[in-house]
């Protein structure tokens, strides 16, 4: 059963933030996987930056499982990164003939390809919605909107599934993420100028 709480948060943050939008650019699937395994606890124009160069010297799943570690050094984790990438790209060469492929069940078994990757392959490069996206700031921000009880990333997400209408699954990751880094900020939160502070019991927030 859908959540009037959620509908309502959602609807808020649309009109907080009318040009939400994915953070990470990408032309194909290939690119987006490198780019989300890239983007892995490192901020998301530190690796936009890297990838505007690196997609220009790395074209094919091919040229990927060559990947030097030089060309992603500003990006934290470099070296084990690399690794998953030039990993992941044998992978697919061998087992998706040098595709990336767009169910959950294949992309899981990439390297480096979790859960949370997986989706956001899948929402922003096939418009494939199967779950939702939970990274860092969803799981700050749906907690402290009681929207979950929950820490781990798996159970946030099937408890946002339960929440929120399927329509609104893609989106609701990037409204969290710009409300994460606006004003539901980690450590500190600015209740005081949050438009959901109202409706927000404000879980785990000391201040
Ligand atoms: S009221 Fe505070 S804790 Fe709740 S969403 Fe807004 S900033 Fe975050």
């Amino acid at each position: 059963m859908f959540s009037a709480k959620a509908d309502e948060i959602i609807k808020t943050l649309k009109k907080e933030y009318p040009e939400t939008k994915y953070y990470l650019k990408f032309s194909n699937p290939l690119q987006l996987m490198v780019a989300t395994i890239l983007s892995a606890q490192c901020r998301d124009n530190v690796v936009n930056s890297v990838t505007a160069k690196l997609f220009q010297k790395y074209k094919t799943a091919s040229d990927f499982t060559k990947l030097k570690e030089e060309d992603i050094k500003s990006i934290t984790f470099f070296n084990n990164k690399a690794k998953s990438i030039r990993e992941a790209s044998k992978l697919v060469i061998k087992k998706f003939g040098g595709k990336v492929p767009d169910r959950m069940e294949d992309l899981v078994t990439l390297p480096g390809v979790g859960r949370k990757t997986a989706n956001a392959i899948l929402i922003n490069a096939f418009d494939k919605v199967v779950g939702i996206v939970v990274d860092t700031h969803v799981i700050r921000v749906a907690y402290r909107l009681g929207l979950t009880k929950n820490t781990n990333p798996e159970k946030i997400e099937k408890d946002l599934m339960a929440a929120v209408p399927k329509a609104e699954w893609k989106r609701i990751t990037w409204l969290m993420k710009d409300h994460g880094r606006a004003v539901c900020r980690a450590p500190a939160p600015i209740c005081s100028k949050c438009v959901l502070s109202r409706i927000c019991p404000k879980n785990g927030v000391t201040k």
